[in-house]
């Protein structure tokens, strides 16, 4: 077992490492061998009010960050992403050590977690507001503000980077931050906000606050002093996130949730290589992936021959201990081992024929075996609902409106793919897909510049590129009175 050295425990409030008013802690698990790794300061409502205080405080008009050079927001930002780049190796064990991916996985995780500080830190001083020829004797302008205060929570999947995500583009509008990492995996959060004062933000900017979701998370979502509540995570949480924030006031929310992706490959497509992006799509990060592509459909010309090379491809994964060459680890805890069985129990009691996996891997650790269903039809609980495992589900189509109504049928709409050399077939699925992001001949090439989120049940608001700025901004109007023939 490689031996990760755990700094930080506590709560990170107002630039401080505190432990919790109540003293309490929490375990945090390896996914590996169920041990306990660390004990890990448990954050309820007296710790959010603290940190929500410092966040306030830091947020005031004439506090240094708020008073501060834009340009100068921007070159911290940047000396963070440089901070996260030199010890990338360090986080990435870290992060494997509490969630079990792939160390590989992490490491590339934290380089793309400091492509997107590094996006965000250049639009710091690039945040304009327009000069409008307003009716009247006006001269009218907009001022893009920054949201306030904002609680921010994270999920387990991908820790460093939907903490990157979050921050990035608020630390760059000029928010104050409250972030509570998901209770699977605080490390790497904790790590990060040690290289957050490292890299010379001031007091209170942002705050990390580690906990549980009813009880850190709500006392964050329900505060009346948050501006804004941004969340990663099920759609089931998403809708209480809703509902709480607009409870106490009316907080401004953006929502990253789930999905049931469709990915569609068509008779002209390379079979090979369709099925090695498939597979990719559907089994990155242990299938625990928000925009995964889980539904795989398949034209019926080449169905028969895609579902065998799916199967052989599935078989030769490597899964096994995430601090080896491996392409998986072990799912992320108990629960969700437990759900993405009972999952891979429905899909054979279901009926669909399973071609690959099947079942769990070994006695010790979360770990499953990559599994392919093929002949999944569309009102299969596994074509349904989100695994969020390393479960494909292969459903053959005949006609391109047939399977775009069929892609489409789900409240979902996170993400899509489509194979096809055919560039009219391409684009009209890109047109008539409900989801968005839609990939064609790739599959998740999410970058910095790119905005990123769901229709429907999949979120509300987008992250990254250019929205995702936007979600931390208010716009102000002012309007100055200009007479036409003033008397000078
Ligand atoms: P998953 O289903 O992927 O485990 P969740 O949606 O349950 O993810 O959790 C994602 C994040 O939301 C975690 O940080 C978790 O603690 C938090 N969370 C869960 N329930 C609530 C809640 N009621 N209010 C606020 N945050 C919550």
């Amino acid at each position: 077992m490689v031996k990760v050295d755990v700094e930080y425990t506590k709560l990170f409030i107002n630039n401080e490492w505190v432990d919790a008013v109540s003293k309490k802690t929490f375990s945090t698990i390896n996914p590996q061998d169920e041990t306990v790794i660390a004990q890990i300061a448990e954050g309820d409502k007296a710790d959010i009010d603290l940190a929500v205080a410092a966040a306030k405080k830091a947020f005031h008009r004439y506090s240094e960050w708020r008073t501060m050079d834009a340009s100068q927001r921007g070159r911290l930002i940047l000396r963070l992403a440089e901070l996260l780049e030199s010890q990338a190796r360090y986080l990435a064990e870290l992060e494997t050590l509490d969630c079990g991916k792939p160390v590989k996985d992490a490491e590339d995780e934290v380089y793309f977690s400091a492509s997107v500080l590094r996006y965000y830190a250049g639009k710091a001083d690039k945040i304009n507001g327009n000069t409008i020829p307003a009716d009247g004797d006006v001269l009218s302008m907009t001022l893009k503000e920054p949201v306030g205060v904002c609680g921010q929570i994270i999920p387990w999947n991908y820790p460093i980077p939907m903490f990157i995500w979050k921050i990035a583009p608020a630390l760059a509008a000029g928010c104050t931050l409250i972030v509570k990492p998901a209770e699977q995996t605080p490390l790497t959060a904790l790590a990060v906000a040690a290289l957050i004062k490292e890299a010379g933000f001031p007091p209170g900017v942002v705050n990390v606050v580690p906990g549980y979701g009813p009880t850190a998370g709500a006392a964050l979502t329900h505060h009346p002093d948050v501006d804004k509540v941004a969340f990663t995570g099920s759609t089931e949480v998403g809708r209480i996130i809703l509902g709480a924030a607009s409870a106490v006031n009316l907080k401004r929310v953006t929502l990253e949730l789930g999905g049931k992706s469709p990915l569609v490959i068509f008779n002209d497509a390379d079979v090979e290589k369709a099925a090695q992006i498939a597979h990719a799509a559907a089994f990155a990060n242990a299938g625990q992936c928000c925009c995964a592509g889980t539904r795989t459909y398949v034209q019926s010309g080449i169905y028969d021959n895609f579902v065998k090379k799916a199967a052989e491809i599935a078989q030769k994964r490597r899964v096994g201990n995430p601090f080896d060459a491996v392409q998986q680890g072990p799912q992320i805890d108990k629960e969700m081992y437990d759900k993405v069985l009972s999952y891979i129990e429905a899909g054979k009691a279901g009926g669909a024929k399973c071609i690959a996996g099947g079942d769990k891997l070994g006695d010790k650790g979360y770990y499953i075996k990559p599994t392919v269903f093929a002949d999944v039809k569309d009102d299969m609980k596994i074509a349904k609902e989100e695994i969020f495992g390393p479960v494909q589900s292969i459903l053959k189509f005949d006609t391109f409106e047939e399977v775009i109504d069929r892609a489409n049928d789900t409240n979902y709409g996170l993400a899509a793919g489509v194979i096809t050399n055919d560039i009219t077939t391409a684009m009209t699925f890109a047109k008539f897909v409900r989801a968005g992001s839609v990939w064609i001949n790739t599959y998740d090439h999410v970058t910095s510049q790119t905005p990123f989120g769901g229709f429907r049940d999949s979120g509300l608001g987008r992250e990254l590129g250019e929205d995702g700025i936007n979600q931390y901004l208010e716009t102000k109007t002012v309007t100055l009175a200009l007479p036409k023939k003033p008397q000078l």
